[in-house]
């Protein structure tokens, strides 16, 4: 339980995906305040090992936040959820932060509220479903703000029935990915830390991947 929170205050719960020996919890503290401070008025507290309660001053800030996620601090992901009053800090998962994906190649006539909504809770959890025009004007795509589970390797893309017949492989784009291990696709650790390769001793690190930095979108 957490007392004498702000009453007024939007929280959201963090926690880096780094081990806690492992970085300098000040310099996260001071990092993330410099960078949301000044516009979303934020302040942080400890609340266990590796974890840290974020209170802004409305669900406003929280979300602008949490939509321009997510965030990463020293090339690591930071886990970040929402979280209300009257939630219980063991009710919180903390595995699936939201990523955005885009422009997967649906033909025109295709991009529908539907369609985004089938390709996302095809994904993971589903939070929202966008429309963007593209740079060169005309060309519009669906963006969509999908929670994803970074235990599980990441999705490369899925077969998507266009129309009566035709299946069409779409490509999976995900903006702000942090660094990967492309040899077992998730997100959080190199070869040293891996639990997932069969054989690690033997391991061929020039072997061809499945995954790989095309997985990566700056932004879309
Ligand atoms: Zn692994």
């Amino acid at each position: 339980m957490i007392d004498n929170i702000d009453p007024a205050g939007h929280f959201c719960l963090i926690r880096s995906l780094l081990r806690p020996k492992s970085f300098n919890k000040e310099t996260l503290k001071k990092t993330m305040q410099s960078l949301w401070r000044g516009k979303y008025g934020l302040r942080i507290r400890e609340v266990g090992n590796n974890m840290f309660l974020f209170m802004f001053n409305n669900n406003e800030d929280r979300m602008k936040v949490l939509k321009l996620g997510p965030w990463h601090f020293n090339k690591h992901i930071l886990l970040l959820e929402k979280m209300e009053k009257e939630t219980n800090l063991s009710q919180i998962e903390l595995y699936k932060p939201s990523f955005w994906f885009g422009d997967f190649g649906v033909p025109y006539l295709f991009l529908l509220d539907r369609v985004g909504r089938i390709i996302g809770e095809a994904i993971g959890d589903l939070e929202e479903v966008e429309f963007v025009k593209g740079k060169k004007g005309s060309n519009q795509f669906i963006k969509l703000w999908i929670g994803i589970d970074v235990r599980s390797p990441l999705r490369r893309g899925m077969k998507f029935l266009i129309g009566s017949s035709k299946k069409t492989w779409l490509t999976f784009q995900y903006e702000k990915l942090p660094n990967f291990f492309y040899h077992c696709g998730r997100i959080g650790h190199t070869l040293r830390e891996c639990e997932h390769l069969k054989e690690k001793d033997g391991w061929d690190k020039n072997a061809d991947t499945q995954y790989g930095s095309w997985m990566t979108a700056e932004s879309f």
